[in-house]
């Protein structure tokens, strides 16, 4: 499909090498074998953790560590290109990427970087991040899990819930209450007393690995804790990471539901006619168009704030919800025009419409990120 509007024509040569090689990966990778993930609820983490390692996509925003240090240009041209492919491969980049490794570089100390870093951008270590509770999600600051001073020792006790590669993570960037405050800390899976079973029955997402966390006094020594922040700014500093990848991957997976409805609506014939020749089609497409490359230029004017140390966190908000509805909406079009097919594996479609449920929920809810433009554009919080 021609790119009309010439978006990527603002990308520079980096940023399209970046753009080509991550969409041919996904091409490979991902596209001919992703719908039999998405039905029998799998993620091949061990064989394509260490492959997007390879490919340089972990932690590539980062600097040093193996990791690749590129602008956030073209981490956000990478996420769009991986969503293309689906919801849960930029799911487990983002995880990773910023919620995990993120944490341990921004706030880790040189033995926890060095520890953990290196694997985790070769994909041979894998990260998850525990923030989400059973009974507080939208207000973490009132999590439960909880880590006591034991002489030089912490104790950590609790659960988590919905936390993306749990059970398939080597480490946990486990955020929890304590006395001085919320800390972060990194917990080896292997440590006794943590255990991850996995979430089943998902309709969504559903190639991507989700857990619960539970810790029954796992006894982690005195280095375990980030020493670089206390409170809740150091997990809403990851969220803000992870949430400007979703602004840019949801363009990617809105963009596939439009190729393939505009690829389906030039051959399916009814009345004798291809049905995009119909008005009604021709209407749905280009407002599913706009769509696309409003969502793009939004996701492209933040990368550029990014990239100049100015992108304030309410910006990221109204990136999160303008373009996760937008691909929602779009991708629910999309089904429309595929008619019964459009609810098969045999395309894309439906698998990105389930998965985008998820995507508006998670890193903020649709609600939370509205009340955050409310409370700009007023100056009234209206949370509580
Ligand atoms: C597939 C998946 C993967 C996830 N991965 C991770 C992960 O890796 N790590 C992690 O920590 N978490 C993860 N999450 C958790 C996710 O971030 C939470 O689901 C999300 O923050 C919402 O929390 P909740 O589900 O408890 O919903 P709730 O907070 O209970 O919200 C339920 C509803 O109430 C609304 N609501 C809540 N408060 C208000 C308010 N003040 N005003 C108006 N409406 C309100 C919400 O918007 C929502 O519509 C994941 C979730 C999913 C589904």
């Amino acid at each position: 499909m021609d790119d009309l509007m010439r978006l990527d024509d603002r990308l520079n040569a980096d940023q399209r090498l970046i753009r080509d090689t991550v969409r041919s990966f996904v091409a490979d990778h991902v596209l001919p074998q992703v719908g039999d993930w998405f039905e029998e609820a799998r993620f091949p983490a061990r064989e394509l953790a260490p492959a997007l390692g390879a490919l340089g996509v972990l932690g590539m925003h980062l600097e040093g560590y193996g990791c690749a240090g590129t602008d956030a240009v073209s981490y956000g041209v990478a996420c769009r290109e991986l969503e293309a492919g689906d919801s849960g491969v930029r799911s487990f980049v983002s995880v990773q990427g910023s919620l995990a490794m993120f944490p341990i570089w921004r706030y880790g100390s040189d033995e926890q970087k060095e520890e953990w870093l290196p694997r985790m951008a070769a994909g041979s270590a894998i990260g998850c991040f525990g923030l989400t509770e059973p009974d507080h999600g939208s207000d973490p600051a009132n999590m439960r899990t909880y880590a006591k001073k034991d002489g030089s020792d912490w104790i950590l006790n609790g659960a988590k819930m919905w936390i993306t590669n749990g059970s398939i993570a080597d480490v946990a960037v486990v955020w929890a209450q304590t006395d001085e405050g919320i800390r972060g800390f990194v917990v080896p899976t292997s440590t006794p007393g943590f255990s991850a079973p996995e979430i089943h029955k998902k309709l969504s997402l559903r190639a991507s690995v989700t857990s619960s966390l539970y810790f029954d006094d796992v006894r982690l020594p005195a280095s375990a804790v980030l020493p670089g922040v206390t409170g809740l700014r150091g997990p809403l500093s990851c969220l803000s990471e992870a949430r400007y990848g979703i602004v840019w991957g949801v363009v990617g997976a809105a963009r596939a539901c439009l190729e393939a409805a505009v690829s389906y609506a030039k051959t399916r014939v009814q009345f004798d006619k291809p049905i995009g020749a119909f008005q009604l089609t021709q209407e749905k497409l280009a407002w599913m168009y706009v769509g696309t490359a409003q969502a793009g230029l939004t996701a492209l004017h933040l990368g550029q704030l990014k990239d100049a140390g100015q992108l304030d966190p309410r910006q990221i908000s109204f990136g999160k919800l303008a373009n996760v509805r937008a691909a929602l909406d779009i991708a629910r079009q999309a089904r429309t025009i595929l008619g019964g097919n459009g609810i098969t594996l045999e395309y894309p479609v439906i698998r990105h419409m389930n998965n985008l449920e998820s995507v508006l929920t998670y890193e903020g809810t649709q609600e939370i990120h509205t009340l955050v433009l409310g409370e700009a554009l007023t100056g009234l919080s209206a949370y509580r």
